[in-house]
């Protein structure tokens, strides 16, 4: 129902808004109608005006010719003239009238009222101007008939002069009939006298009245001189009231016909607008009757809506009074809720504070055992680790005998290699070996371990050892589509690193270097030549650090690349032969994971250094010299002393020669303490490498060798074997010469590590 009303309402506003809209409609017609009656106003205006002037022009022709029968008329013309302008001001008034009407509100439809007036005013002019031309035609017959007059009286004038000039004659013929009788008389003396004396008082009678009658004649000449004059003024003034009769009458034509034309104009406007107003309101009265036949249908509809909702509002109307009781009830039913459900909450969140604490202090004390087992299964496993990989063999190796394969792995233990050499099979046991066939993905499997324990904050080394061309590059940086150690270890943190975001914050950074004859040097620095120093920290904490090496900080994948891209290019544009220089070089990748516990505030700091060694390769003394010669010795020199290093540790010396070469003395926080160390030894499995495989196997066979343990520890130990040792060794007595009798045969050894790494393979 109340749809169906607010719908009703909704067509009632939008039929006012139309009634609105044609009433604006009809006062702008009104306003034309306005504007039109004014023109016709001015119209008047004008002729009015030259009714005025017609009125002066005849009232001066009446005075000139004086009052005639023409003067009647025209008197009774001005009698006319004041009545047309009598009746003019009565149109004007009507005119007003008018406007006052059209000012006024349209009721009752005006503008038929109106339109009738103006025919009716229209009419009535027509009529005026009927009359006035009518009265033009009596003054032509008037004109017409003054004329005839004038002509009578010219006549008239003629026949008194012709009298006047029979009088002269006939007084000349006197005269001369008395000068006659005088001239007779004179021939009688006396009487004559006499005759003459009256005769002469006669002829001065006579010529006296002579006298007078000319005298009296010249005034008659004057006076007809005069008249002619005043005719002639007459006849031009007869002129000009002709021609100004015509003018009138062009001007009324004009007037008619201007009449006219406004007539019409003003017929086709009404016409027209009358018919529009009929369309509009046709199309609003059917429009209407529709809309209302609609509302009618609706409001039939709306009372069997009504009819039917009647029971349902009732039903309404008793669910609502219940409901507003319940309303009323509400808020003290919700202050009763809140209240125990506050008490409830705050109940449940100290029970969640106690189990949080706890839990907390549980978690450290985790964290701790955790740490703790970790130290002692590092310790059992032995925090150096030395693994070997053989690679294959490459169409470098070349054909023939030289390329023949000197390497083959025991099937059953994946830490047994042996090698062929001068004929003679040697064994060396290893923690792990990867033969030629291992794929990337699987050595990497080995080193993950040691990858992820960076995130808990240790300090981790793999080193990549073994001669040029045995694969160090490819383990450590791998192929672009087949990448190493490198990139997997970063992708691998970057993934461990996400999974541990809801509680850790880390940020990892990169920084890479080179150490070539003992400088250091730094790969993505703006300056490659410059040589780095390694300096202890001013703040007494023991820890190195390296001013002004560059330190990226990485979050993706695509970040490493651009890094290593960097790099390399620094590395590629400083070396005229990149492999010969590589080969020469140590190349440290240092990566180091900074994490932040959020909830127990807990700071780590985890470095992995991924190396990757320059050849260990021997140059011979007599070969090599100059600058060939200094590069020999540098590499020998800091081979040896990671040797050495790494010997220290795992025999627990009290000293550790760290600072014997750039590389230990660099690496020297990331490999004493609890810090773990892989040693990737490479070989080539080729016949003609295997005196250098021989090498670089006695060298990790040696480093995993040493003995942990109270022993070891106590017993003094001399220097690790340098290169030339290792050189002049052979296969099974690997015993360094400086080692002592404290020291357990290699054999002895190996079968001792090996036991342990079983034990641990097997507990998991
Ligand atoms: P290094 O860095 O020790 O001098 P490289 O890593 O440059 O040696 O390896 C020498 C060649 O042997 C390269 O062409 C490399 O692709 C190839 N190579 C090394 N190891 C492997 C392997 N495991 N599988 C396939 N090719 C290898
Ligand atoms: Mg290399």
């Amino acid at each position: 129902v109340m749809a169906s009303m607010a719908h009703l309402q909704k067509e009632k506003l939008r039929l006012q808004e139309e009634l609105l809209e044609l009433q604006e409609k009809f006062a702008a017609r009104e306003n034309d109608k306005l504007s039109l009656s004014l023109q016709l106003q001015d119209q008047v205006e004008t002729l009015k005006e030259k009714l005025l002037e017609q009125a002066q022009e005849i009232s001066r022709l009446r005075s000139e010719l004086g009052g005639t029968d023409a003067e009647k008329h025209r008197d009774l013309l001005a009698a006319e003239n004041e009545r047309l302008r009598q009746e003019m001001k009565a149109c004007e008034g009507e005119l007003r009238e008018l406007r006052r009407q059209q000012q006024a509100p349209c009721r009752d439809c005006p503008h038929l009222q109106e339109n009738a007036g103006l025919q009716e005013q229209l009419s009535q002019l027509q009529r005026e101007a009927e009359e006035t031309r009518a009265k033009l035609v009596e003054l032509d017959l008037e004109v017409q008939q003054k004329t005839n007059r004038l002509a009578e009286v010219e006549l008239r004038l003629k026949d008194s002069l012709a009298e006047r000039a029979e009088e002269e004659e006939r007084l000349s013929r006197r005269l001369r009939d008395s000068q006659e009788t005088i001239a007779s008389l004179k021939s009688q003396p006396q009487q004559i006298k006499y005759i003459i004396k009256t005769v002469e008082v006669e002829s001065t009678k006579a010529k006296q009245a002579l006298c007078e009658t000319q005298s009296r004649n010249q005034y008659l000449q004057e006076q007809v001189g005069m008249q002619k004059q005043v005719l002639k003024e007459m006849e031009q003034q007869l002129q000009s009231s002709q021609k100004t009769e015509a003018q009138l009458r062009a001007q009324i034509m004009m007037y008619e016909a201007e009449l006219e034309r406004a007539h019409g104009q003003m017929l086709e406007e009404m016409q027209a607008m009358e018919e529009e107003k009929n369309r509009a309101i046709e199309e609003a009265f059917s429009r209407a009757q529709v809309e209302m036949k609609a509302v009618h249908e609706n409001l039939a509809g709306v009372r069997t809506n009504l009819l039917t909702l009647q029971p349902a509002l009732r039903t309404l109307t008793h669910d609502y009074n219940s409901l507003k009781r319940q309303v009323r009830d509400f808020p003290l039913l919700l202050q009763e809720t809140l209240r125990s459900a506050r008490a409830e909450i705050s109940q449940a969140i100290e029970e969640v504070h106690s189990t949080n604490r706890e839990l907390l202090r549980k978690y450290r004390r985790e964290l701790q055992l955790r740490k703790k087992c970790h130290n002692e299964l590092v310790r059992l496993k032995g925090n150096i680790r030395v693994f070997g990989r053989v690679r294959p063999i490459t169409k470098e190796d070349g054909e023939g005998p030289e390329a023949a394969n000197a390497v083959t792995f025991d099937a059953d233990d994946d830490a047994v290699l042996y090698l062929l050499h001068k004929g003679k099979q040697v064994s060396f046991e290893l923690d792990k070996v990867f033969p030629p066939q291992a794929s990337q993905e699987e050595v990497f499997q080995e080193v993950q371990a040691l990858v992820t324990s960076c995130i808990d904050g240790y300090n981790v080394c793999i080193f990549a050892y073994g001669q040029t061309g045995a694969g160090k590059t490819y383990t450590m940086e791998g192929t672009a589509a087949n990448p190493g150690i490198n990139q997997r270890a970063l992708q691998l943190l970057f993934s461990e690193v996400r999974g541990k975001a809801a509680d850790w914050d880390y940020t990892i950074t990169v920084s890479a270097a080179e150490i070539y004859n003992e400088a250091l040097r730094d790969l993505l620095g703006k300056e490659p030549q410059e040589k780095l120093e390694i300096k202890l920290c001013p703040d007494g904490s023991g820890q190195l650090y390296v001013p002004g090496l560059t330190e990226f900080r990485v979050q993706s994948v695509e970040d490493i690349n651009k890094v290593f891209e960097f790099g390399h290019v620094k590395r590629v544009t400083e070396c005229t032969n990149l492999n010969e220089h590589s080969s020469r070089s140590h190349a440290l990748l240092i990566v180091t994971v900074r994490g932040l516990d959020r909830s127990t505030g807990l700071r780590t700091t985890g470095k992995l250094n991924l190396v990757d060694l320059a050849g260990s390769e021997r140059v011979g003394r007599s070969g090599a010299e100059g600058s060939r010669l200094r590069e020999a010795q540098h590499i020998n020199k800091s081979l040896s002393a990671l040797g050495d290093v790494i010997y220290a540790l795992r025999s627990r010396q009290g000293h550790v020669p760290f600072r014997n070469s750039k590389l230990t003395y660099l690496l020297q926080d990331s490999l004493s303490g609890d810090s773990k160390t892989l040693m990737m030894v490479q070989v080539s499995p080729a016949e003609k490498n295997t005196s250098e495989t021989l090498c670089s196997l006695k060298f990790a066979e040696r480093v995993r060798s040493v003995e942990l343990g109270p022993v070891s520890r106590k017993a003094e130990l001399g220097s690790w074997p340098s290169q030339e040792h290792l050189e002049g060794d052979s296969p099974g007595s690997a015993a360094p010469p400086g080692r002592g009798h404290a020291s357990p045969s290699p054999g002895q050894l190996s079968s001792r590590s090996a036991s342990i790494r079983r034990k641990l393979h097997t507990s998991g």
